[in-house]
């Protein structure tokens, strides 16, 4: 359901009927054979198979190696859509997005976020099959406030035509920069954590094992986080609010950002050192 739902630990949220609760299968992630159990156990029932492209809701936590294929080979197997979610990684991790990187091709994707320019936009695609059941060619209708908002819609693209390869050069090799930097810090104060990433997505998490799932990522010591986001924060580095988010970058972190980040980190790895439950 997203980071701010496992920061403050929320079951679920009101609202959601149970009925609608139970038109969903919930299942552990990078964990095919689940998969392949909830196709077992309801033959014919399943409509799709909903994934982020690449997790940035529990922390950074990416697909195992053939995960993202798996899950698209079960789907076809069984007649269920494989949908990609890219709010978080489309235009921000290739300029196709996770796709550009693994290249499994979904039959449907969304993309949010980065694709506005700073202006509320999202988007679905997807195959042409599948895209003819909506209005006016098929039977779904779709449509919202802001669907296709035109100034919206000229930031994005203003802002995808200026996003060329060295734009992205430049986003992958400041995030290494600054995990580099961030892993020298916490192995100083001899904190226990695991840097993971995909692309030029990355999130710390204090635990000394592989975060594969949710379980996993929530078996962390969160409060080593929340001590170390405060200290960032009062020596003026903005650090995402919480454990379960990724960090993101971005071409306006110059050298001068990076030199602040790293003047931060020392005060702060002790903080995480320090840090109590
Ligand atoms: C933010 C986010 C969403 C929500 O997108 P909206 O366009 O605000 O509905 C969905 N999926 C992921 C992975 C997100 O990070």
């Amino acid at each position: 359901a997203g980071s701010g739902v496992a920061t403050f630990a929320l079951p679920d949220t009101p609202g959601v009927t149970g009925a609608q609760a139970a038109d969903t299968i919930v299942l552990p992630y990078n964990d095919l054979e689940a998969v392949q159990a909830a196709f077992h156990a309801h033959p014919g029932e399943i409509a799709c198979v909903i994934t982020e492209a690449s997790p940035g809701n529990m922390g950074v936590v990416p697909p195992a190696p053939g995960f993202n294929q798996g899950l698209k080979d079960a789907c076809a197997k069984n007649g269920a859509l494989y949908i990609s979610d890219e709010v978080m990684t489309g235009f921000r991790t290739s300029r196709a997005g996770w796709y550009g990187i693994d290249g499994v091709r979904p039959d449907l994707m969304t993309f949010g976020k980065v694709m506005g320019g700073g202006f509320p936009a999202a988007a679905f695609g997807g195959r042409a099959d599948v895209m003819a059941h909506l209005a006016p060619a098929g039977p779904v209708y779709q449509a919202g406030t802001l669907s296709g908002n035109p100034v919206a819609t000229a930031a994005g693209l203003a802002q995808l035509r200026l996003l060329d390869q060295a734009a992205y050069d430049t986003i992958d090799a400041v995030s290494e920069r600054i995990r580099t930097l961030v892993t020298e810090a916490l192995t100083k104060e001899g904190v226990t954590h695991r840097l993971q990433s995909a692309s030029n997505m990355f999130s710390v998490f204090f635990t000394g094992r592989e975060v594969r799932d949710y379980e996993d990522a929530k078996a962390q010591e969160s409060f080593r986080y929340t001590a170390f986001f405060h200290s960032m924060l009062a020596q003026g580095v903005y650090l995402p609010p919480s454990s379960f988010e990724s960090w993101f970058v971005s071409t306006a972190h110059d050298d001068q950002a990076v030199q602040r980040i790293a003047d931060a980190l020392p005060a702060a790895a002790r903080a995480a050192a320090e840090a109590t439950a």
